[in-house]
C-alpha cells in the first residue's frame, strides 16, 4: 500500500490506494479496491448476508453492486450536466 491513486471499483472516484478498502462479499474479485463511502455500503451487506448461503450472498452482492455502478454513473451525468448548466448561465 501506498500513494498511488487508483479507482473505486464501484462509484469510479479516485483515491490513494492506502485508503482504499476491500470490496468483499459485494465484489468477488480480490484484485478490486473501493473507496471509503462504498466500504460503508460493503459493511452493511456483510452485516445484512450474515448466514445466508452462498448461492444467495452471490445473487444479492451481484444485484447491489450493479445498482452501485449504474448509480454513480447516473449521478456522475446529473452533476456534470449541472456544471455545463452553471457555466451557461454565466
Ligand atoms: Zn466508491
Amino acid at each position: 500500500m501506498n500513494d498511488k491513486i487508483i479507482t473505486c471499483a464501484l462509484c469510479g472516484s479516485k483515491m490513494k490506494e492506502w485508503e482504499s478498502n476491500n470490496p468483499q462479499p459485494l465484489l468477488e474479485d480480490f484484485n478490486d479496491r473501493v473507496c471509503r463511502d462504498c466500504n460503508d455500503y460493503v459493511t452493511a451487506t456483510r452485516f445484512i448476508l450474515r448466514g445466508a448461503d452462498v448461492e444467495t450472498t452471490r445473487h444479492i452482492c451481484d444485484v447491489i453492486a450493479n445498482v452501485m455502478r449504474m448509480a454513480s454513473g447516473l449521478k456522475r451525468g446529473r452533476e456534470s450536466w449541472m456544471m455545463n448548466k452553471l457555466e451557461e448561465e454565466e
